[in-house]
C-alpha cells in the first residue's frame, strides 16, 4: 500500500477496527460491517450495469459471491457500471472471470492477498491498477488477466506482484502504459495491442511469445533478468533499453526492421528466422558470446588449438557444441525453453552477413570485422559452399590472412615463404658455373636477400651469388614473385582494418 493519507470517502463507523471501508448509507459502516439483514437490504440496491463503490472494504470470498452474484442476470456474467475499488481489500482470491466493466474501473492501491483471476474479462471504460499489490507476507501469488479485452486507456502504474502478471492473450485497444511492475514474470504471450505500448519492469522473466505490438512497443527493461520476444509482430517504431545484465534469449522470426536495442546481453539471444536483421539498430553496450579461451586438445590431426578471440552468435556456439568436430571449450548458451533444432551453419552465414551489415552502417568496425570472421567461417563449414572454395581458397585465406582480418598470420606466413624460399634457394636454387641442371651450395644470408629481392620485384646483384638460376631456381623466385606481395598485401589490408578500430 502507497497511501498514508487517509482516503476521500467517509468511511466506516466500526472504528474499533481502524476500517477504512465507504460508508454504505443509511447505516455508516462499510459492506463487511453490516449486519446480515442490512446487507441484505445494500445488496438489493444492486443490479446488473450499476455502479459500485466499495473502496476501501475489505472483502472476503463469500462478500464477493455475494457481490458479483447481485450484478449477474440469471446465467449471465457479472456486468458492473463504473466500479471504485481504491483501497479496498482482496482478502481472499479476487475472482471476477469474466466480468464486464461498462464504465471506468479503479482498483488504484487495491490488494489482492491471494491473487486475482480477471481472464475474459471485459473492460470498455479506462482501468487503473495504480500501486495495485498482489500477494503480501511472502505469499506468492499471481495476477491474471489471460485474455481480457481493455477498451480504453489501461494504466497499470508501480504494480507489485509476488508471482506472475499474466497479460496474454489480452487484447488492447488504446493507450497503454504498463509499468512500472514489480512483478516475478511478466507474460505477455499472443497479446494483442492495438496502440504503442509502453512496458517498465522489473521481473525474472518476460516474455512475449507471439505478441502483436501494432504500433510498436518501447520496452525499459531495468530490472529484467530474461527477456523472450519469439514471433513478435513489431508493426512500428520499437525499442527494448535494457541494462548489461538483462538477457534477451530470443528474438526468433520477428522482424527486427524497426527495432533499437540498448544495453542489452545478447550472448544467448537465437536469431534464426528473423527479418530485416541488417536494420536492426544496436546502441549502448551490447554483450555478445565470445569464442572459448585457452588452448584445447583432441584426437585431430593437430591435437592441439585455439580459438581466436571474437563475438559470436549464441547459434554459432550451439552449432559447434553439437555439430563441430571440435566440441572442447564449446557450451550451448540458450535457455532450454528457447532452444531450436534446426542449426545449420548456411543459416549461420546469413546471420552473419546482416549483422555484419548492420554494424557496419552502425560505424562499429570491431564489431562488424568480427562477424565478418564469423561469416566467412561458417562459409568454410558449409556443406552448400563449393568444394573448391570450402576445401581449397577459404582454408588458404583463414590459414595465411586470418580472412583479411589477422596480420600476424599474414606477417608469419611471409617470414616463412623467406625463410623456406632462402633455404631452398642456397640449397638448390643456384647453377654451377657451366650448368643449369646442377647447383651449387651458396651462404644462406645472401639467398635469404636474393628471397627478399624476388618479393619486392628488386633486381638484387650479391657477388657470391651466380646470375644463373637452376630450373628450381627459377620456380621458385616465379613463386616468391606471386606469393610474396600476395602475403604482403594481406598483412597491410588486416593492418588496415585493426588501426580503423
Ligand atoms: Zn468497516
Amino acid at each position: 500500500m502507497r497511501s498514508d493519507t487517509f482516503p476521500a470517502w467517509a468511511i466506516c463507523s466500526h472504528q474499533a477496527e481502524g476500517c477504512l471501508g465507504i460508508q454504505i448509507e443509511p447505516f455508516g459502516r462499510c459492506l463487511a460491517h453490516l449486519e446480515p439483514e442490512e446487507l441484505e437490504a445494500a445488496l438489493e440496491r444492486y443490479h446488473p450495469g450499476a455502479d459500485i463503490d466499495i473502496s476501501g472494504t475489505r472483502i472476503d470470498a463469500r462478500l464477493l459471491g455475494m457481490l458479483l452474484a447481485a450484478f449477474c442476470e440469471k446465467g449471465e456474467d457479472p456486468t458492473f457500471g463504473d466500479a471504485r475499488f481504491r483501497q479496498t481489500h482482496f482478502a481472499s482470491i479476487a475472482k471476477f472471470g469474466a466480468t464486464k466493466f461498462l464504465g471506468d474501473v479503479y482498483f488504484v492501491e487495491a490488494r489482492f492477498d491471494r491473487g486475482a483471476r480477471f481472464g475474459a474479462a471485459l473492460f470498455q471504460g479506462n482501468v487503473r491498477f495504480g500501486h495495485a499489490q498482489f500477494g503480501r507476507d511472502n505469499y506468492v501469488v499471481d495476477a491474471r488477466f489471460g485474455g481480457a479485452h481493455f477498451c480504453r486507456d489501461v494504466r497499470f502504474g508501480d504494480v507489485k506482484v509476488s508471482g506472475s502478471l499474466i497479460l496474454s492473450h489480452c487484447q488492447f485497444d488504446q493507450g497503454i502504459h504498463l509499468g512500472s511492475f514489480h512483478v516475478r514474470d511478466l507474460n505477455l504471450d499472443e497479446a494483442h495491442y492495438n496502440a504503442h505500448v509502453v512496458v517498465e519492469a522489473t521481473a525474472r522473466r518476460l516474455t512475449a511469445r507471439k505478441t502483436v505490438f501494432q504500433e510498436g512497443a518501447t520496452l525499459r527493461l531495468d530490472g529484467v533478468e530474461q527477456c523472450a520476444l519469439d514471433q513478435a509482430v513489431l508493426g512500428g517504431p520499437s525499442a527494448i533499453f535494457g541494462h548489461p545484465r538483462c538477457k534477451v534469449t530470443s528474438l526468433r522470426d520477428t522482424d527486427l526492421g524497426q527495432l533499437v536495442l540498448a544495453d542489452v546481453d545478447l550472448s544467448s539471444c537465437q536469431f534464426s528466422g528473423s527479418h530485416s536483421l541488417d536494420k536492426l539498430r544496436l546502441e549502448g553496450r551490447i554483450k555478445f558470446g565470445r569464442t572459448p579461451s585457452g588452448l584445447h586438445l583432441g584426437m585431430h590431426w593437430i591435437p592441439i588449438w585455439w580459438w581466436t578471440r571474437r563475438q559470436i552468435l549464441a547459434e554459432e556456439a550451439a552449432w559447434r557444441s553439437q555439430m563441430s568436430r571440435k566440441k572442447a571449450g564449446w557450451c550451448d548458451p540458450r535457455h532450454s525453453a528457447d532452444k531450436l533444432v534446426d542449426l545449420s551453419a548456411e543459416r549461420l552465414v546469413t546471420l552473419y552477413r546482416s549483422f555484419r551489415k548492420a554494424r557496419e552502417d552502425g560505424k562499429d568496425e570491431p564489431g562488424a570485422a568480427d562477424f565478418y570472421y564469423g561469416e566467412m567461417e561458417m562459409r568454410r563449414k558449409a556443406n552448400s559452399t563449393p568444394w573448391v572454395e570450402r576445401r581449397i581458397v577459404l582454408p588458404l585465406y583463414w590459414l595465411v590472412a586470418g580472412y583479411g582480418l589477422r596480420s600476424s598470420r599474414a606477417l608469419v606466413a611471409l617470414t616463412a615463404l623467406i625463410a623456406v624460399g632462402g633455404l631452398t634457394l642456397s640449397r638448390y636454387g643456384f647453377a654451377a658455373k657451366g650448368h643449369v641442371y646442377t647447383a651449387d651450395v651458396k651462404p644462406l644470408w645472401d639467398s635469404f636477400l636474393y628471397a627478399v629481392g624476388c618479393i619486392l620485384s628488386l633486381d638484387v646483384k650479391i657477388n657470391n651469388l651466380s646470375e644463373n638460376l637452376t630450373r628450381w631456381g627459377q620456380g621458385l623466385r616465379f613463386l616468391l614473385r606471386i606469393a610474396g606481395p600476395l602475403f604482403l598485401g594481406m598483412a597491410a589490408l588486416a593492418i588496415r582494418s585493426r588501426v580503423k578500430r
